[in-house]
């Protein structure tokens, strides 16, 4: 079957988590955010998860072969359409994607969501998640649910690996590891660049404008 993939860019709290679920929702497009997946993977114990979790914490990326192996799975299963968050981080993730998606005559078009490192950091240190349904923000939008998921009502949390040393550390490693991955989306002719900065319906906007 003949599908497409939209890859989501961006340094970490770019806002790509959210956009790539309204994208997902709004094309019925399958949705994976490799790092939610990880994490989820971390809390249950799977035998993946306890792998991953040691790199979690230090803030670092988890190997690339543990990665791709989800990813390839995942994609297996899912139907004509993926949205891909989080992956690929590196060059040789990114091979590994066109030759994960080669094989199923499928192609790939890229997002870099571009927003400042200040105002990045800014959002991290207020970030919370939902620990059941799929819901990210900023505290500051669950005081009105009185700290609970705008959503469901359930508990939010800091992700564990939301400090700002590991901000810092995550950061520059999209800059060493991540854009690289751009410009070679770029040079292909498959990078769409997208401004991160505004409300996140003001982002999706300008996010279906470019895949238009
Ligand atoms: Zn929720």
């Amino acid at each position: 079957m003949v599908g497409q993939a939209t890859v989501l860019l961006g340094p970490p709290a770019s806002g790509k988590g959210t956009q790539g679920r309204l994208l997902a929702a709004a094309e019925n497009f399958a949705y994976l955010s490799t790092g939610r997946q990880l994490r989820k993977e971390v809390a249950d114990n799977t035998p993946r998860g306890r792998l991953a979790g040691a790199f979690l914490r230090e803030g670092q990326y988890v190997p690339d072969d543990l990665v791709v192996d989800l990813v390839n799975e995942w994609i297996g299963r899912a139907r004509r359409g993926w949205v891909l968050d989080g992956f690929p981080r590196t060059m040789s993730q990114a091979e590994d994607l066109d030759r994960i998606l080669a094989a199923k005559a499928s192609s790939l078009r890229a997002v870099l969501f571009d927003v400042d490192s200040d105002e990045l950091e800014r959002r991290v240190v207020g970030r919370r998640e939902c620990q059941e349904c799929s819901w990210t923000g900023n505290i500051a939008e669950a005081v009105v649910s009185d700290g609970k998921c705008p959503c469901c009502g359930s508990g939010l949390q800091r992700r564990f690996d939301d400090i700002p040393e590991n901000f810092r550390k995550r950061f520059k490693e999209f800059q060493d590891l991540t854009l690289p991955v751009a410009s070679y989306y770029e040079e292909s002719g498959r990078l769409l660049k997208v401004c991160g900065v505004g409300s996140q319906e003001e982002v999706f906007k300008k996010l279906r404008f470019k895949l238009m």
